[in-house]
C-alpha cells in the first residue's frame, strides 16, 4: 500500500501528527505497516523536496511578489564615507568584554566595534548611550538551534515572528534548522526559496543549516557553496515525512562527503531501534514519555556518530544533549582528539521531569527532559567543559498539535517553545549555582558563534559586529506565554519567576525596534 501525497495538496499539520506519532511508535504494533510507511515517507521527501519543483515555487513566487531575479540577500550595502565620528557609543560600568566585566566606552562605526576604551575617555558620537547603574552590556546571543518553520508551516513559526522573540531575549543571531519547513533544506532550490521567504522579514541575522537525508549527498556540496553552515540529520524519525532519518552507514558517508569541504555534521542523536523497542508513550501521565525515550537511545546513537567522526576525521556536533549517561564517553572522545562538540538546552538544564504536571505538553520534547539527578550532571558536564554550548531548540507548533485538550503525550508535537527565555533562564539557575554571567555568555554567545565559524559574532570586541544586549540581571519578572513574541503563546515556563531580563538589543549599532522595519541580514558561512 503505497499512498500518494500530492505535495501541492500536502497538510503539514497532518503529516506532522501522523510523524509524531510515528517516531514513537512501536515495530511489533505493525510490522509491515512500518516499512510501508517507509518507503512512502520516501516518496513523501522526494516530491516534496523535487528541485525541480522548488524551481517552479520560486518562478512563481517572484512573479507573484515582483521580486527581481538574483540572490535575496537581506544584505544593505555599507554606508558611504570615511566620517570620523562615531555612530553609537555605549558607556557603562560594567560592560562584558574579551577582558571581562570592565567599565568601558564602546565606539560603533557602521555597525562594527571600532573603539574600547576606558570609561571616561569621553569619545564622541552622534547617539550616545549611558548605561544606568543596574545594567550589564552583553554581546548578543548566538543560537545556532532555532525552528523557524517557514514556508511550509508558518502556522507554527516564521521569521518575523521568531526573530522579534529572538532580539527581545537578547539574541542577535540565529541559525535556522533545515525541516519543519516545506520543503526541506535538502538542495539548493529550497535554500533559495527559503531565502525569499525570509528576506525583508528578520529583526536579526539568520544563517541556515542545510539537511543531510538519504539520497541528498549530491546536493551536499551545492548548498555548502551557497553558505549553510553545516548539516542536520536524524538518526530515527523526524517527526516529519519529508526529511527521512540516515542509517549509520549513510551518516558515515556523508560525513566523508562533509569532510571533503571541511563542513559540519550536526546530529540528532537517538538510536531509531533502541526507541522502537521501548514501550509506547500513552496518556497524560509524563513518566510514560519519558519511559518510550530511554538514555540508552541516546547513548547508542552518541556511540555511532563519535566512532563514525573518528573514522572519517569530519566534525561533527551533538544536538540538545538530554541524558548525562553519554557524558564519559563525549569526554573521553574529546581527549582522543575526534573533532566533537555538544550543546544542551535551557529545558534539560531548568526543568525536572519529576515536576511535569499531568498532561502538560508543552514540556514534551524529544530528547525528554529527565531526572533531577540527571540534571545536575548536566550542570557538572557544562562546567568541566564537556558540554560545550546552549542554545534554544526553540521548536513550536500550533496549540492544536500540542493536544492540549487530552494532555495525551503519545499524540503531541515535541518540541519546546522558549526562543526569547533562554538568557534568563540559564541566568537564573546559575545565579543559584554561583555561576557568573561570563560563562553564562561564553555557552549562549560566544562558542557556538565560534562552532559554527561566525567571526564577527558572539563577543564584544574590535572588528566585530556591534551586536549588543543590555541586560539587567538583578530584574525580575513572571514569564506570561501571552507576552512572548515567537507565534504561539505556549511555553513550559508559564508562570515561573524569572532573574534578568533584557532591557534593550541593538544589530551592527542599530537599535532594534520590534515595530518597526527589520533590519537582519541573511547570513551566509563565512562572510559573518
Ligand atoms: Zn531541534
Amino acid at each position: 500500500m503505497t499512498r500518494q501525497h500530492d505535495p501541492e495538496d500536502l497538510d503539514p499539520t497532518a503529516v506532522a501528527r501522523e510523524g509524531s506519532a510515528r517516531s514513537a511508535t512501536r515495530p511489533d504494533a505493525v510490522e509491515a505497516a512500518v516499512s510501508a510507511a517507509d518507503d512512502d515517507a520516501r516518496t513523501v521527501a522526494d516530491r516534496v523536496n523535487d528541485p525541480e519543483r522548488i524551481r517552479g515555487l520560486i518562478t512563481a513566487y517572484r512573479q507573484e511578489h515582483a521580486v527581481p531575479d538574483g540572490p535575496a540577500a537581506g544584505t544593505r550595502a555599507a554606508r558611504a564615507g570615511g566620517s570620523r565620528e562615531l555612530d553609537l557609543v555605549v558607556r557603562g560600568r560594567r560592560i562584558l568584554t574579551t577582558a571581562g566585566i570592565v567599565a568601558r566606552e564602546i565606539g560603533v562605526r557602521d555597525g562594527t566595534v571600532v573603539a574600547i576604551e576606558p570609561l571616561g575617555a569621553g569619545l564622541p558620537a552622534r547617539t550616545l548611550v549611558e548605561l544606568a547603574d543596574d545594567e550589564v552590556l552583553l554581546p548578543g546571543l548566538v543560537d545556532t538551534h532555532v525552528h523557524i518553520n517557514e514556508p511550509g508551516r508558518t502556522t507554527w513559526e516564521g521569521f518575523a515572528s521568531a526573530t522579534r522573540a529572538a532580539a527581545a531575549g537578547g539574541v542577535t543571531t540565529l541559525v535556522d534548522m533545515p525541516l519543519n519547513s516545506i520543503p526541506a533544506t535538502v538542495n539548493a532550490p529550497a535554500l533559495e526559496y527559503k531565502r525569499l521567504f525570509a528576506d525583508g522579514q528578520v529583526f536579526v541575522d539568520v544563517g541556515f543549516w542545510g539537511g543531510a537525508v538519504p539520497g541528498n549527498a549530491p546536493h551536499l556540496r551545492a548548498l555548502h557553496d551557497d553558505g549553510v553552515f553545516g548539516f542536520k540529520c536524524f538518526l530515527l524519525h523526524s517527526g516529519v515525512d519529508e526529511f527521512p532519518h540516515l542509517e549509520a552507514d549513510e551518516l558515515e558517508q556523508d560525513l566523508a562527503v562533509l569532510r571533503s569541504f571541511d563542513s559540519l555534521m550536526i546530529v540528532h542523536a537517538e538510536d531509531s531501534r533502541a526507541i522502537d523497542r521501548a514501550p509506547h508513550p500513552r496518556g497524560d501521565v509524563y513518566a510514560s514519555f519519558l519511559a518510550s525515550r530511554p538514555r540508552g537511545a541516546e547513548s547508542l546513537a552518541i556511540a555511532e556518530v563519535i566512532e563514525r567522526a573518528r573514522w572519517t576525521g569530519a566534525k561533527a556536533h551533538l544536538l540538545h544533549l538530554s541524558s548525562s549517561d553519554a557524558l564519559p564517553m563525549i569526554a573521553t572522545a574529546k581527549r582522543d582528539g575526534v573533532d566533537l562538540t555538544v550543546e544542551t538546552c535551557p529545558h534539560y538544564l531548568t526543568l525536572l521531569a519529576e515536576e511535569v504536571p499531568d498532561g502538560a505538553t508543552a514540556f514534551k520534547c524529544c530528547p525528554p527532559v529527565r531526572e533531577a539527578s540527571n540534571r545536575e550532571a548536566l550542570w557538572d558536564g557544562l562546567l568541566d567543559g564537556t558540554i560545550d554550548f546552549v542554545v534554544s531548540d526553540h521548536s513550536p507548533s500550533t496549540l492544536d498539535l500540542k493536544d492540549l485538550e487530552n494532555g495525551d503525550f503519545g499524540v503531541a508535537w515535541g518540541g519546546i517553545s522558549s526562543l526569547q527565555l533562554g538568557l534568563s533562564l540559564i541566568w537564573t539557575e546559575a545565579r543559584k549555582r554561583g555561576v557568573g554571567l561570563e560563562r553564562v555568555v561564553d555557552w549562549m554567545a560566544t562558542r557556538p558563534a565560534k562552532r559554527v565559524g561566525l567571526r564577527s559574532k558572539g563577543s564584544i570586541a574590535l572588528g566585530h559586529d556591534a551586536d549588543l544586549a543590555v541586560f539587567a540581571p538583578d530584574d525580575a519578572f513572571v514569564v506570561d506565554a501571552g507576552k512572548l513574541h515567537h507565534k504561539n503563546p505556549i511555553t513550559p515556563y508559564q508562570g515561573r519567576a524569572l532573574s534578568g531580563r533584557v532591557r534593550r538589543t541593538y544589530l551592527r549599532g542599530e537599535a532594534v525596534d520590534l515595530d518597526g522595519t527589520p533590519h537582519g541580514r541573511l547570513l551566509r558561512r563565512g562572510e559573518a
